[in-house]
């Protein structure tokens, strides 16, 4: 897929998000996290103040015009990184058409190889759109500007092997921090992914957690709760999905953690704005919060 003219259909798409595009809903010295709704799959938006933005995986590929039309109505020019947790289709399907129709300044890959045509697809994409393309690799920082940093305290280092799935266990994991504000994003890893975060040593603790693995039951152990001791948990799942996504026993254990729970399947997009003193929540659907980072 090389560069080429947008259809006459995508072009009134885009015009028609621009109109409806919000009007400084936000103010300026924050920092904003948002959960696409992009059915079965993950993607998430960080703006730092200072306007960096930073796509956390593209959902699946169906859900392509989704992904566009929130980028369009939500950033101004090229997305200055996107970061892939792993190299699965609910992960990476929609960003071939992300970076075609947005563009990107840098990719930060994951460390897993997944034989898969949605991969192959987008690497012809970065290359033809010219993007910056790198390895994760466990301890790099990336300054957002205004105050944000992101670090990636993961992947594991060595990688897990014999996993379930060590494409899904060796997940990028990063930490996005603001003042006294943390969010903690944690792709699709699982309770091996989890004893290796507990026991590097990283600093875990976060206000926000993006739930490991679409809320899968093997994910988001006790201890690990714990060790992030989120205030709120978000959950990006589709809805009815095949996978049994958020499992019963895992929005348990979230309940017992004491993290107010969003989703995306019940929720719809769901918006986060924070100065790093307090949070303000706004979901699609019209649910909202504010609350003060602990
Ligand atoms: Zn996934």
């Amino acid at each position: 897929m090389g560069r080429r003219a947008r259809s006459p259909l995508l072009a009134a798409l885009l015009a028609l998000a621009a109109l409806l595009a919000p009007q400084s809903v936000w103010a300026a010295a924050s920092l904003r996290l948002e959960f696409i709704d992009v059915g079965q799959g993950d993607a998430a938006l960080v703006t730092s103040p200072t306007g960096k933005t930073v796509l956390i995986d593209g959902g699946p590929r169906k859900s392509s015009a989704a992904l566009l039309t929130f980028l369009t109505r939500h950033t101004h020019g090229p997305l200055d990184l996107i970061l892939l947790t792993h190299r699965h289709e609910d992960h990476l399907g929609g960003l071939a058409v992300a970076v075609n129709e947005i563009g990107a300044r840098q990719f930060i890959d994951a460390p897993i190889s997944h034989s898969g045509r949605a991969y192959a697809a987008l690497l012809r994409v970065l290359e033809a759109r010219g993007v910056i393309v790198r390895q994760a690799t466990r301890g790099r920082q990336i300054d957002l500007g205004g105050g944000v940093t992101m670090t990636l305290v993961g992947p594991p280092d060595p990688p897990i092997v014999d996993s379930r799935s060590d494409v899904n266990a060796n997940s990028v994991v990063v930490r996005v921090t603001y003042g006294k504000f943390a969010a903690l994003f944690t792709g699709d890893a699982e309770a091996p992914t989890e004893a290796w975060l507990l026991a590097s040593g990283a600093d875990l603790g976060a206000s926000v957690l993006k739930v490991p693995h679409h809320g899968s039951r093997y994910a988001s152990g006790v201890r690990f709760l714990r060790a992030v001791h989120a205030r709120i948990a978000i959950i990006s799942a589709g809805a009815e999905n095949d996978y049994g996504h958020p499992a019963p026993q895992t929005l348990e254990r979230l309940a017992r953690s004491g993290a107010t729970v969003y989703r995306t399947d019940l929720e719809g997009d769901v918006a986060l704005e924070t100065d790093g003193q307090e949070i303000q929540v706004q979901t699609a659907r019209g649910r909202q919060q504010t609350l003060q980072v602990p």
